[in-house]
């Protein structure tokens, strides 16, 4: 769940109070959550964090003598900074980063999958990191100018709009809100996408992810919560009337997801085929 506005707020947040700070030690009680061995956890003792960023959806951690941390939450990770340390009861703990002045930055995460992951890298190794390499251009705070070239495919929007390779930062929640802003159907092809289409794509997401942004301003506070208030207006609101034109908020279920989407303002009154429901009836 956590994507771009969600990830960039808990890096603003880390940064702000873990720039400067001496780290202690560390370690990973997640035994899969660790995906490199070389430099190892215990190379980090000692060392200074110079700073927290994002790239796309990933959180990324430097630090002094040129290490650093990159850490993907997947669809149920939180990266939070704590007063005290967690006892030894604490199941959800991934990756424990002690400071010296007793606080402790921890990758937590909340159900029965461990899929949040942390690797330890040499700086000068970051770019050439897998997940790195292949992100497309930041969806935020500039998406690239010529959306219509980015997104000349013959595959939906929903789909495109959710690529990391395509464009990064944006999922699940939020190509809902986008898309709605932006009052096209989520199964509008990337390749059918007319001039004045891809502007207000390209305003909707700016305006989308600034407006969540301004939301985390106010309300997102350390700890980092385990559940953050993302400010939806159409995702998992199905049945409700929409929030600018009153018609009914209408999904269609996937295997592990929803779309959510205004049949009056995005699919010109069409109600789309709902997967799950048409299996039901069959
Ligand atoms: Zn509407």
């Amino acid at each position: 769940m956590p994507e771009l506005p969600e990830v960039e707020i808990t890096a603003r947040r880390l940064d702000a109070a873990l720039r400067g700070a001496t780290i202690e030690s560390a370690q990973a009680p997640g035994i899969n959550a660790l995906k490199t061995f070389d430099p190892p956890l215990s190379a980090l003792a000692g060392r200074t964090i110079e700073g927290v960023g994002r790239r796309g959806k990933q959180l990324v951690v430097q630090i002094s003598g040129g290490l650093v941390i990159l850490v993907h939450l997947m669809s149920a990770g939180r990266l939070q900074l704590y007063d005290k340390r967690a006892g030894p009861r604490d199941r959800t703990s991934r990756l424990l980063v002690r400071i010296d002045d007793g606080r402790e930055l921890r990758l937590r995460e909340f159900g029965t999958r461990q899929a949040a992951w942390v690797k330890l890298l040499r700086a000068e190794e970051l770019e050439d990191d897998e997940m790195l390499k292949t992100l497309g251009p930041e969806a935020w705070p500039q998406p690239p100018q010529d959306l219509r070239a980015l997104l000349r495919a013959p595959r939906p929007l929903h789909t495109l709009l959710r690529d990391q390779r395509v464009i990064a930062g944006i999922g699940r929640s939020w190509v809902d809100e986008i898309l709605w802003t932006a009052r096209l159907s989520p199964f509008k092809r990337g390749n059918d996408l007319t001039d004045e289409d891809a502007a207000a794509l390209r305003a909707a997401i700016i305006a989308t992810l600034d407006g969540a942004l301004e939301h985390y301003e106010q309300v997102v506070k350390l700890p980092i919560p385990d559940k953050l208030p993302l400010p939806l207006q159409v995702h998992r609101r199905a049945g409700e009337p929409c929030p600018r034109c009153g018609a009914t908020i209408e999904a269609v279920h996937y295997e592990d997801y929803v779309m959510c989407y205004c049949p009056a303002e995005q699919t010109g009154g069409k109600v789309l085929k709902d997967r799950r429901l048409s299996r039901l009836l069959k």
